[in-house]
């Protein structure tokens, strides 16, 4: 709903995806992850309706909101354990009861913005499902279905996975869960369960069938297919049609307002140090915006890419995954070694792109000890106790990730929205624009 949206709706504060899926006629959904991105006051914004107090552009004055319910068991306020969301609902058909419950994986508290870790908390899935499940029996549901924003895969018709493992722990009462999150495929079977997911983007459909005892409510056999959707077979609803070329329209003349030439593509491959040529750029872009000695991006937050020729708005921004405010905080020379020793990990790397700093890394020493230099662009080491202005999205800047060192930062300061000083700084270059070579700001040694 919220997150990689196109520009016709991340534009419009992504009010048009939830009017889409209200004429999709869902009857029910489940919170995920990224629904926290812009904060919880705006997640709520969104599902329930209301319209936003900063005058920005959007689809209508009172927004309505999603006009089916959103789920989420396992996400309690930190302060009363009460859950955000209604836990669970039963939807009846032709008679028939169905119980469904929804959960979002709790890897969300360490995914999103720190201010989400501090309000809420998400609580163990199978637990939580476990807990539900008793209640909807109690209430004479037998047929229970499980929406998990958690996810799995499958190999060679092995899955496996958080949902897998979260699915081996649910009471035999559940007889279906429908996963997402990591974007795969899988279709197996855990217990008496069918576990499914059904990739992104929605390039399949997801059709799980139930045979259901009338007179007792049980599922008496489960089945699941994975339906592909292909573009060329599929016509357009033509209230939906309307509704995305209406926002289309709209955000034309932002959209296609070309921003700079590229005299070559430029991509996020990386050297085996970790530094590219992409990484340069939106790094060189937020230090000249913000006028910052140093200027880290991390590289799971760059662009996608930039194509040689005419570089538009639009395409910046569907390229684009995040819409974080750009930041600059003051840091001590031990915390700016600090946020770089926290780039590695004991389980997945979180590497950082730079502006204005060099540095050299050496993978074979002991996780925390294993930058071997840093110094300023100009080649002279940071000084002892010197204090540096550096810029960085505000998810970094406030913590993000594992880099809390930055929360440490003195004089936090908003410099607007990161994309706003990518597109100021190709504006500015002289055209056609290329990317900084790599191989200089990032070493191993
Ligand atoms: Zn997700």
């Amino acid at each position: 709903m919220v997150g990689a949206s196109p520009l016709a709706s991340n534009y419009f504060h992504d009010e048009p995806t939830v009017e889409a899926m209200n004429l999709m006629g869902f009857d029910v959904g489940v919170l995920g992850n990224h629904e926290f991105d812009k904060g919880a006051e705006e997640m709520m914004r969104l599902i329930e309706g209301g319209s936003r107090e900063d005058g920005s552009e959007t689809s209508e004055k009172n927004f309505p909101g999603a006009n089916f319910p959103y789920l989420a068991a396992n996400v309690v306020e930190k302060e009363s354990g009460e859950p955000v969301f209604p836990p669970h609902i039963v939807i009846e058909r032709d008679g028939v009861r169905i119980g469904f419950i929804g959960v979002v994986t709790p890897e969300t508290a360490e995914i999103s913005a720190p201010e989400v870790e501090a309000s809420f908390d998400f609580l163990d899935m199978s637990e939580t499902v476990n807990r539900y499940a008793d209640e909807l029996r109690g209430e004479g549901v037998e047929a229970i279905v499980v929406l998990a924003h958690s996810g799995g895969s499958e190999k060679n018709g092995v899955a496996s996975g958080e949902i897998v493992d979260e699915a081996s722990g649910m009471d035999g009462a559940v007889d279906a869960v429908v996963a997402g999150h990591t974007h795969t495929y899988m279709n197996t079977r855990v217990g008496g369960a069918v576990v499914v997911e059904g990739g992104k983007y929605g390039e399949t459909i997801t059709a799980v069938d139930l045979s259901i005892d009338r007179t007792t409510g049980e599922v008496m056999a489960s089945s699941a297919d994975i339906i592909p959707t292909y573009n060329d077979e599929l016509r357009p609803d033509p209230e939906l049609r309307e509704l995305v070329e209406g926002y289309t329209d709209r955000v034309a003349p932002i959209s296609n307002r070309v921003v700079g030439t590229a005299a070559e593509s430029i991509n996020g491959s990386a050297t085996e140090a970790g530094e590219s040529p992409l990484g340069n750029l939106v790094a060189d872009a937020r230090r000249a915006k913000t006028d910052a000695d140093i200027a880290f991006v991390l590289t799971g937050a760059l662009p996608s890419g930039i194509e040689a020729g005419e570089v538009t708005y639009g395409g910046l921004s569907a390229s684009h995954p995040g819409t974080n405010t750009l930041m600059s905080v003051e840091l001590t020379s031990g915390q700016i070694r600090e946020a770089l020793e926290s780039q590695y990990r004991s389980d997945r790397d979180r590497v950082l792109q730079t502006s204005g700093l060099r540095f050299t890394h050496d993978p074979s020493r002991p996780l925390g000890d294993r930058i071997t230099s840093v110094t300023l662009e100009n080649g002279t080491p940071l000084e002892e106790d010197e204090t540096y202005t550096v810029a960085a999205e505000e998810f970094v800047a406030g913590g993000g990730n594992g880099f809390d060192v930055f929360t440490e930062g003195e004089n936090p300061t908003e410099h607007g929205a990161e994309l706003d000083a990518l597109v100021e700084y190709l504006e500015g270059l002289p055209q056609p624009f290329e990317a900084p070579e790599s191989g200089e700001r990032i070493r191993i040694g």
